[in-house]
């Protein structure tokens, strides 16, 4: 049976940068689903589809095909081809992903092609839903926290390189957002796994978060 370690938690909390990490240490391979729904978002937005309509929403998702690679450590977004790995970072695709990632059918397409990239390999998952919906049994399932603000300054740090005039207010108020809709949202809504690990990740380093994780993994 293949392993599957679950990473959830809040936007912007380090999932991405310790699931890395792990699947590199344990040669697992790394499957950031957030970049799922951003495809899914960007796809949205450039074909003016109508999120209330739902057979457009559906025939939009038959149109769309996903695929994700890692190349010298660094993870890629291919939306039918076309390598979107910038664009989905950017807040026209931020300020939208968590009302796409709210429909019902977009998750169902979602998690179904999540469970079967679980089926061919040892994986690390990162997302809001791994550990509850898309492989409740899990072997590990980790729950990231970290306070909102070190959260925003982070991410600010990241957006500011590609877009100069991004403030940390607005990051902070995008996070916001993303949090309250994700949690809040009927279907599959953000929450923490009954047998979850939680790591606050307020104030440990990328190797002391490494470090609790494989204590985690390997006894
Ligand atoms: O992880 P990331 O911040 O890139 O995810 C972007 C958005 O995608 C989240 O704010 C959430 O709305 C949605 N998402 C989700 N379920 C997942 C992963 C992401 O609803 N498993």
């Amino acid at each position: 049976n293949n392993l599957v370690v679950a990473i959830d938690g809040y936007s912007s909390c380090g999932k991405s940068t310790i699931a890395k990490a792990l699947a590199k240490k344990l040669d697992f391979v790394y499957i950031d689903t957030g970049a799922m729904y951003r495809a899914v978002t960007l796809y949205f937005l450039r074909n003016n589809i109508d999120l209330t309509d739902v057979s457009a929403v559906e025939q939009a998702l038959n149109d769309i095909s996903i695929s994700l690679r890692t190349q010298n450590g660094l993870a890629q977004v291919f939306l039918n081809g076309e390598d979107v790995s910038d664009e989905i970072r950017q807040m026209p695709v931020a300020s939208n992903v968590s009302k796409v990632a709210a429909i019902k059918a977009v998750r169902q397409a979602m998690v179904r092609q999540q469970q079967l990239m679980g089926q061919s390999a040892n994986i690390i998952m990162d997302g809001r839903d791994i550990g509850t919906t898309v492989f409740p049994d899990a072997q590990v399932k980790l729950f990231m926290t970290a306070d909102p603000m070190i959260r925003a300054q982070r991410r600010h740090k990241e957006l500011v390189a590609q877009n100069p005039d991004i403030t940390i207010n607005e990051v902070y108020e995008n996070l916001a957002l993303r949090d309250h809709d994700d949690t809040t949202r009927e279907e599959s809504p953000l929450v923490q796994a009954p047998d979850a690990i939680v790591l606050d990740n307020s104030y440990l380093t990328p190797k002391e978060q490494l470090d609790f994780a494989l204590s985690k993994i390997t006894p």
